[in-house]
């Protein structure tokens, strides 16, 4: 992976004892692989059932996440959580994480405004989305919204054209090398990320913003039904 003077990368910070998600946790607190960490208030790790069989992957943390520490805490992690359940996927066993954990924005007077995160930070970000994924070994990784998608799937893919779509993980990934060579501690160690499915759709904040909230959110659980039927099988 390219270094850059500003983002290092996440690998140096992540230490070759951290065995589990805890531990994981702990060292992403002193996480500098890129910039964002200066301006946010605290890493926001992913949480949730360790021995999830369905993770799921947003873009970066809100300005409600940034402030709590914790993913998903909003409206829109409500909103995820009932169409989980909607789908048929049990919402306490689950595990919810995002692409980049500290939170971007520009400050508008004394609003913090959202802004999406390059792909420098993504790339930086991406060894503890590796890390988690070697430690949980998911059997369904969904990804929330076009940010996350295209930072497992590379730039060209689209959620409005592939979402509800189970594809091969890590085989699905532009560069799958990009998930199996990836440094996963700051001795160079690679991790081999389990095989699994994963599949793409909007991202629960996408619901709360449409026009009609009732039919995005019925689409959001139909893509979510998709990914329970492999739970079930
Ligand atoms: S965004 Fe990721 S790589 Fe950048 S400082 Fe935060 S945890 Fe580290």
């Amino acid at each position: 992976m390219a270094e850059t003077e500003n983002a290092p990368g996440a690998q140096h910070f992540i230490p070759p004892q951290a065995d589990t998600i805890d531990q994981l946790r702990a060292a992403a607190a002193g996480c500098r692989g890129c910039e964002l960490y200066q301006d946010a208030s605290q890493t926001v790790f992913g949480r949730g059932d360790e021995s999830a069989r369905v993770v799921f992957v947003g873009e970066q943390p809100g300005d409600m996440e940034d402030q709590q520490g914790l993913p998903f805490v909003g409206p829109a992690g409500r909103l995820l959580r009932r169409a989980v359940d909607d789908a048929g996927i049990d919402p306490g066993h689950i595990y919810l994480t995002n692409a980049v954990k500290h939170f971007r924005f520009e400050l508008r007077g004394k609003r913090r405004i959202h802004q999406t995160p390059d792909r420098v930070h993504i790339t930086a970000c991406r060894p503890w989305l590796v890390a988690e994924f070697a430690r949980l070994r998911p059997e369904v990784v969904v990804v929330l919204g076009a940010t996350a998608a295209k930072a497992l799937l590379g730039p060209t893919f689209r959620v409005t054209r592939q979402r509800g779509e189970l594809l091969p993980w890590p085989a699905a990934a532009q560069r799958p090398e990009d998930f199996t060579r990836v440094p996963v501690d700051n001795t160079g160690k690679v991790a081999d990320v389990p095989e699994a499915q994963l599949l793409a759709t909007i991202h629960p904040s996408a619901v709360l913003r449409a026009d009609n909230q009732d039919v995005a959110y019925e689409g959001l659980v139909a893509d979510l039904r998709v990914a329970a039927a492999v739970l079930v099988a």
